[in-house]
């Protein structure tokens, strides 16, 4: 189900730099992935806007990190989409400066959400960040986007596949399928970010919801 606050979603500003980002935020989940990966469709999908993404699509903003509000404490974060070139290792990403010290210094940040098609495997940069965010100890939930292409068989043995890859090579990383199309995932999705958010805390309990039917 969906917390209320990802519809209140709302652009607050582009920054290029940590030093630039705003400042009293506690909670944050920001978004990263190859440029078409479906990671402005998957945001618009989950805060159930038509076009928040759009915002950070515009130009000047592609190459900002990019803060959506849900609240005073909480933020939705959309990095910017990295191209298919090959990096070498110790050139980290091809992002600038100000993104890699955000995802190493930013300390509201809970969590990493990483989108890759479901019917690619992982490029070279979706690899680097996976290392990355293992050696920071930052949590990453994989997103294989667009499984509405996969027939249910080769989507399910992708997903198991990606899962065994993950559990032995970086465990900090979770995964599922998803599709902003068909709104496969979106729960999963949600409980992830409800998770990060620290969400799941201020909902009622089973028994806190039962004891109110019963009122
Ligand atoms: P971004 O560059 O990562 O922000 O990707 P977009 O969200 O703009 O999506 C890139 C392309 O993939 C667009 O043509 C979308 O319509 C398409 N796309 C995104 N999500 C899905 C999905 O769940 N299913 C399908 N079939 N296409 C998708």
């Amino acid at each position: 189900m969906q917390h209320p606050l990802y519809q209140k979603a709302t652009y607050l500003k582009s920054v290029p730099t940590l030093a630039l980002c705003p400042t009293d935020l506690e909670f944050e989940v920001a978004f990263a992935g190859r440029s078409n990966a479906g990671k402005s469709s998957a945001l618009n999908v989950i805060t159930s806007q038509k076009s928040l993404a759009r915002t950070s699509k515009t130009p000047g903003r592609t190459q900002l990190i990019n803060f959506f509000t849900l609240d005073e404490q909480r933020a939705l974060v959309d990095l910017p989409g990295y191209g298919y070139a090959k990096v070498k290792l110790e050139k980290k990403l091809e992002w600038q400066q100000g993104l890699t010290e955000y995802v190493e210094r930013r300390e509201s940040l809970r969590g990493l959400i990483l989108l890759m098609d479901s019917r690619m495997p992982p490029t070279e940069i979706d690899e680097l960040l996976l290392q990355w965010t293992a050696d920071l100890q930052l949590p990453v939930h994989v997103l294989l986007t667009k499984c509405d292409k996969l027939k249910k068989g080769p989507a399910k043995a992708n997903l198991l596949k990606v899962r065994k890859w993950l559990n032995e090579t970086y465990p900090h990383a979770s995964v599922q399928l998803f599709s902003s199309l068909k709104r496969t995932g979106l729960d999963e999705a949600w409980n992830k970010l409800d998770e990060w958010m620290a969400f799941s805390r201020e909902k009622p309990t089973q028994q806190e919801d039962a004891s109110m039917s019963e009122k």
